[in-house]
């Protein structure tokens, strides 16, 4: 745990609080550095996604956000999120086709997810080319897409059962 231990903020106690104020600021200052523009909607989007650090749907952030008078339509969400992953501040989860709020906004390179099933929360690691990719490269294989997701048991949880 120690050489990962940003990575695996889900799965360590912690102010989620201050944690969600940090990762939002820390958003906001890449896209002032990258000159975008964190429109409110987009904001709204990365806000609902940093609730907690499980994923959540593209349906359930829409009926967040219309929980007022907002009548939101969908193609509006999915493109905040499209923003959203393609600069790094959010992630796909393939396996539940539900987004994350990424806990180190920006990042380059492989992201690998560590997803509990029990409490549903979903930790990145960020290990450099893997053995596998190393072995893509070396039949010649362009790799375009790739998407490492690891179910099992969180520390906390397993320890609930016992
Ligand atoms: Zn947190
Ligand atoms: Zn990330
Ligand atoms: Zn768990």
């Amino acid at each position: 745990m120690t050489k990962s231990k940003t990575s695996c903020l889900a799965f360590s106690h912690h102010d989620h609080k201050r944690c969600q104020n940090k990762l939002l600021s820390a958003a906001r200052d890449l896209c002032e550095s990258r000159n975008l523009r964190l429109t409110e909607r987009r904001k709204q989007v990365l806000q609902i996604l940093l609730q907690s650090h499980q994923p959540i749907g593209a349906y359930d952030i829409l009926a967040q956000l219309n929980q007022g008078q907002a009548r939101i339509a969908p193609p509006i969400v999915y493109r905040a999120l499209e923003f959203l992953l393609e600069e790094g501040l959010a992630h796909r989860i393939e396996c539940k086709n539900a987004f994350i709020g990424c806990v180190h906004p920006g990042h380059q390179g492989a992201t690998q997810f560590l997803i509990c099933k029990d409490c549903d929360k979903v930790a990145e690691l960020e290990n450099p080319v893997s053995a596998l990719q190393e072995d893509a490269r070396n039949v010649g294989f362009v790799i375009d897409h790739s998407v490492v997701e690891l179910t099992g048991t969180c520390a906390d949880c397993q320890q609930n059962v016992g």
